[in-house]
Parts: structure tokens; C-alpha cells; sequence
């Protein structure tokens, strides 16, 4: 059995950080609550002990625990699973993070009274939402360790939930930790006032060497799938296991690494633009459909639809306007599905022609799609270096444009375009 940062594939200094801190937080608690208050009073006696020996050096500040930390790395990179395996590790009884006590258990499967998690499912992570959370964490924590709260995409926190978070930050209640995620410290991510009060974990993108041995290891994987999808998925764990497992995840993938084939002319430019976003839709809505539905029925009868008796008229005018913020709520999300599930296609289409760049160059790299090597051959021949960056610019400049609020089919007409046009 592996302890709680086996999970995390190639981020050997990240986990060396966590695990110092773990051990520090650690002997916090163990430490008399005396022990450090107030000034020594007995100086005298303390020099009389003294010996010449400055005894242990003072440890490194850096080494120690803190109360606010940011995980950052692009996608896939692990920066979630960093922050769950450290939450685990201040809330396991042995303070290592061992992986098998209840205290790293639960946290693991979040369940751990003490350990808040907030993924933003709409487009931003809104104040009230904050405002109630960081009220909750002030609690002491009631299973005598740490109160935590794990925000995952802090970089879609609003600017007054930002405001609120820092606060809490700022002052901290003694036994509290927040664990932000976001892909990187830049101000368009996270504010410079928050950042400057936590302590930064910077994650890497693992190389599909990595990710294919946890694949093997831990989910079972045949190496050679492990291999394949480990390099599909361009270092990402999460999706290199999708595609390794889900036949649907499969098929998305090849639909949308038909693309370049298909593009014979400004029909088919627009066809395909249509098939892509559909795609999108459609796989949103399947992974949205079953919580849409669960908090529909679990709000109709927590408002005890259809009662008659007396109050009930009261209740439905209120029941109306909560309906109306749960619709809210899941349209929300559901956008945010749709976002995510485009722009993981347009991750798989840019790999096919940063596959033919490299082999217009004739780069001894790896192709990121090994199943359409020849035809990323066959592109790159066409069209050049050149040509293939021209197309792969197009890709990036959709996604950025998606990420910069452009309606999705606009941007993806507006790139099949440029996509077939060179
Ligand atoms: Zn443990």
C-alpha cells in the first residue's frame, strides 16, 4: 500500500515540500500549548545550561507548516490530487500521510468532517458561497487536527469572493488551512494580495513515461494502452485513464482527430464545426444529467411538493424562487461542461498538428497521437512547418478566444476556417 502522495507522478520536490510540512503540523500538535508563550524568564538558568553548543540550526522557515497554500501546474498536472493527498496527510493520525488510518481514509473519499472541498461547477465561485465557507472553517475542528478547505480553480473565484477569502487569510483561525488551486500565480489567476500570504507548490506536467507507470500500476492498465494513452493525453493523468478505460472517451477522441481530414472545403469547414460543438453538448449533457436530476428531486421534497396543507401556498411562492436559483445553478454548470468538454478536444487537435510541425522538422520527438501519425505525416508534407503552425496557432487562438467569453461556434467556425484555408 502506497501512502497518499503515491498518486502524484513526477512531482518529487512538490511531495518532498508537503511532506516536511505534514511532519511539521505534525509535531505542532504534539507541542505543549506553553511552550513557546511569553519570554523566557529564567534567562539565568537558561545560560547556565548553556555550553557553547548553538545546538540544532533553526529549521528552515520554508520547511515548516503554514496556513495558506497555492498549488498551481497546468491541467492534468495533479495540482487537486496534490491538495487532497496533503489535506489527507494533516488529518492522518500518524501525521504522515500513511494512506490507510481513517484520517487519511476519509479525507481521501471526502467524507473527513473537517475537510471542505468547493469545485466550482458554474463559470466563477461567488462571495455568498465563500462567505459561508470561510464562517465554517473558523470552527475548531472536531476531530482535533485541522479544519481545511480545498478550493479547486481559486482562479474562478469572483472578485468579492476573492475579497472574502483574504480576509479569512489574512487571519487565520489557529487550526485553519486553505488549499487553493489554480493554474499559476499570475494576477489573472489569483490576486497578488492573496498570493502573497500563501505559500506556493509548484506542479509540473509529468511525461507520458510517468503517467503510464501509474497507469500500469495502479489502475491495471495493460502497458501498451498505458503507453498509448499516456501519450494522448499529452501528461495528463486524469484523461490518460479516461481514454485508457472509456470506449465513448475513445470515440470522442476520434471523431474529433478526424477533423483535419474532413476540412475539403468551407461546407465542410462549417459541417465540421457544427459536429464539434454538438460533440461538446452532447457529452456535457450526459455528465451533467444525473446530478441535474438527483438535486431536483432532493429540493422538490425537501420543499415537500404537492402538500396541502396549511403554509403550503406560503411554501410554493418560495419553492418558486428556489427552483428558479437551482435552474440558475446547473445552467451554469452546464456551460462550464460544455467549456471543458470543447476544449479538450481542441487540446487533442492542437497535438495533431504540433505532430506534424514536428515532423515537418524532422524532430527526434514523439508524437503526441501515435494512430495518426501518417496522416499528421501526410499534413505535415502538404503544408510545412510553416503551414502546420499557421493551423496549429489557429487551435490555440480558438481556445484562447472560448476562454475570453467568444460564443464556442464562433470560434470554432471562425477556426475550421483558418484550419482548411491554411
Ligand atoms: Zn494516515
Amino acid at each position: 500500500m502506497t501512502d497518499v502522495f503515491g498518486d502524484l507522478v513526477g512531482q518529487d520536490e512538490a511531495v518532498a515540500m508537503l511532506r516536511r510540512a505534514a511532519a511539521s503540523a505534525a509535531a505542532q500538535l504534539r507541542a505543549p500549548v506553553t511552550a513557546t508563550a511569553g519570554g523566557h524568564d529564567d534567562l539565568d538558568a537558561l545560560a547556565e545550561e548553556y555550553d557553547g553548543d548553538p545546538g540544532p540550526a533553526p529549521a528552515d522557515p520554508g520547511a515548516g507548516m503554514t496556513h495558506a497554500w497555492i498549488f498551481t501546474g497546468p491541467p492534468g498536472s495533479g495540482r487537486s490530487v496534490a491538495a487532497r493527498a496533503f489535506a489527507a496527510a494533516l488529518e492522518c493520525v500518524h501525521g504522515t500521510g500513511c494512506g490507510s488510518c481513517p484520517g487519511c481514509h476519509t479525507t481521501l473519499t471526502g467524507t473527513h468532517a473537517d475537510v471542505r472541498l468547493v469545485v466550482p461547477e458554474g463559470l466563477s465561485i461567488g462571495v455568498n458561497e465563500m462567505r459561508a465557507l470561510v464562517l465554517r472553517a473558523a470552527s475548531a475542528p472536531s476531530g482535533g487536527r485541522w479544519q481545511i478547505v480545498i478550493i479547486e480553480d481559486a482562479d474562478r473565484l469572483t472578485e468579492a469572493a476573492g475579497n472574502a477569502l483574504l480576509k479569512a487569510i489574512e487571519e487565520p483561525p489557529p487550526r485553519t488551512v486553505f488549499l487553493l488551486c489554480a493554474p499559476s500565480t499570475h494576477p489573472d489567476d489569483i490576486s497578488v494580495t492573496i498570493r502573497s500570504r500563501c505559500r506556493v507548490v509548484p506542479l509540473w506536467q509529468p511525461p507520458p513515461t510517468a503517467v503510464a507507470e501509474v497507469l500500469v500500476r495502479r489502475d491495471g492498465i495493460a502497458p501498451d494502452v498505458a503507453e498509448w494513452a499516456a501519450a494522448a493525453a499529452q501528461g495528463h493523468v486524469g484523461r490518460a485513464r479516461r481514454l485508457a478505460r472509456d470506449p465513448e472517451a475513445r470515440q470522442r477522441r476520434d471523431a474529433v482527430l478526424a477533423v483535419p481530414r474532413r476540412l475539403t472545403g468551407v461546407g465542410a469547414a462549417f459541417d465540421a464545426a457544427s459536429a464539434l460543438i454538438e460533440a461538446a453538448e452532447a457529452e456535457a449533457a450526459a455528465s451533467v444529467a444525473e446530478i441535474d436530476e438527483a438535486e431536483r428531486t432532493a429540493l422538490q421534497t425537501a420543499l415537500g411538493a404537492g402538500g396541502t396543507g396549511r403554509g403550503a401556498a406560503g411554501a410554493m411562492r418560495g419553492a418558486a424562487g428556489q427552483l428558479k436559483d437551482l435552474e440558475k445553478r446547473q445552467k451554469s454548470r452546464a456551460t462550464r461542461a460544455q467549456r471543458d468538454a470543447l476544449d479538450r478536444a481542441l487540446v487533442d487537435l492542437a497535438g495533431f498538428y504540433r505532430d506534424a510541425i514536428v515532423m515537418a522538422l524532422r524532430a527526434p520527438v514523439a508524437p503526441v497521437h501515435t494512430d495518426t501519425a501518417s496522416l499528421a505525416a501526410a499534413g505535415a508534407q502538404k503544408w510545412d512547418a510553416e503551414g502546420s503552425l499557421r493551423r496549429l496557432e489557429a487551435v490555440l487562438e480558438c481556445r484562447a478566444a472560448i476562454e475570453a467569453n467568444v460564443k464556442p461556434r464562433i470560434a470554432v467556425e471562425a477556426m475550421m476556417l483558418a484550419l482548411w484555408r491554411g
